[in-house]
């Protein structure tokens, strides 16, 4: 991923939470950080990360911080959704995800979720075996895509 990060001005404190292969990529913008003498703090996501210690970090940060979270595509995605919980906005917090992004899709027969990635567009259920095609109806309930059965 090529995204070219900067500290955006104005920021008093810079949060950094990452996993370990996150923590490369944000790792020229902590050292950028590191010389202009501001405040910031580093939180590392381990594989079975606790929600609970990382969602009261980010709920007991002070207004005008910035976070910037990098980690896997799901593991971001949890960490996006504590970081709403926590009352930080789009304009307060940058994203960045690595590897291969996995959606969910729900099989209109048998209701099971099955998991794929992105780039595919059809999939057998994980559950009845029948071939799925991923819609664009996408259920934020489920948090997962509607599968047609495929056209033959
Ligand atoms: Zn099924």
């Amino acid at each position: 991923m090529s995204e070219n990060i900067t500290p955006i001005p104005g920021k008093r404190h810079y949060l950094f939470c990452a996993d370990e292969k996150g923590m490369k990529l944000l790792q020229p913008l902590i050292d950028g950080i590191k010389d202009g003498n501001i405040s910031y703090e580093i939180q590392i996501v381990k594989d079975n990360f606790s929600h609970t210690l990382i969602s009261e970090w980010l709920s007991m940060q002070k207004m005008g911080s910035f976070l910037y979270a990098a980690a896997e595509w799901n593991s971001l995605k949890h960490l996006k959704l504590m970081a709403e919980d926590a009352g930080f906005s789009e304009e307060e917090a940058h994203y960045i995800a690595y590897g291969k992004q996995q959606i969910q899709v729900f099989c209109c027969r048998c209701h099971g979720i099955s998991v794929l990635e992105k780039s595919q567009i059809e999939r057998n259920c994980d559950h009845c075996g029948l071939l799925l095609e991923v819609s664009h109806h996408y259920s934020k309930l489920r948090d997962a895509f509607l599968g047609y059965v495929a056209k033959l």
